[in-house]
């Protein structure tokens, strides 16, 4: 199994890539986020809690994330109808990070590699607000990425060391066009 962990701060363009990703590999996209906003849409418990969070720019419990991707996951299995995972927007913390370990460790497999999506600061900002336009997410207006942002760094990105460490970790640049960061993440997996 290939399985890939797509990691980087909001508006990196981890979805356009996964979605690329899946075009190319056939893998099972992932997204926490839109598993959340499928939650808040069907006003399920777990959604209505998460609402609040997301809408302030926090992060949701790892216990309840951890239990909803251990549900997606379980499911593709049992149907064996996947030859991998992208994981989208998971983990995000230290916790959730061996969590995915564990849980792909008892099902006699692993994560491939982390592809970390570079894309500088100001960009990242200019291309959240031009999505606020257009995605309705209400979580895509200036004081909420900067919330975001800061949530990222100080949560998100100490999650690299993880994968580093196991020396699992690549990055391509995102600074340009999608089908230049797809052309250096093409030559990631080909060599995995
Ligand atoms: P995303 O679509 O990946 O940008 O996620 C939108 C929001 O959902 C994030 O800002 C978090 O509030 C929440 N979220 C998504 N994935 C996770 C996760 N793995 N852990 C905690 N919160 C998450």
């Amino acid at each position: 199994m290939l399985n890939i962990v797509i990691s980087g701060a909001p508006g990196s363009g981890k979805g356009t890539q996964s979605a690329i990703i899946v075009e190319n590999y056939g893998l099972t996209h992932i997204s926490t986020g839109d598993m959340l906003r499928e939650e808040i849409k069907n006003g399920t418990e777990n959604g209505k809690k998460a609402e609040v969070l997301i809408n302030d720019g926090k992060l949701v419990p790892d216990e309840m994330i951890i239990a909803m991707l251990h549900d997606q996951v379980q499911k593709h299995i049992n149907a064996g109808d996947t030859k991998g995972f992208i994981f989208d927007g998971f983990p995000r913390t230290a916790a959730q990070a061996v969590a995915l370990d564990n849980m792909l460790h008892e099902l006699e497999t692993e994560v491939s590699c982390m592809l970390h999506m570079q894309v500088d600061h100001e960009l990242l900002i200019e291309r959240l607000l031009n999505r606020g336009k257009t995605s309705g997410r209400a979580d895509d207006n200036l004081e909420t990425i900067q919330k975001r942002l800061d949530v990222y760094n100080s949560q998100t990105l100490p999650v690299i060391e993880h994968y580093k460490n196991s020396g699992r970790y690549k990055a391509a640049c995102n600074n340009s066009s999608v089908e230049a960061c797809f052309a250096q993440v093409k030559e990631i997996i080909d060599s995995l």
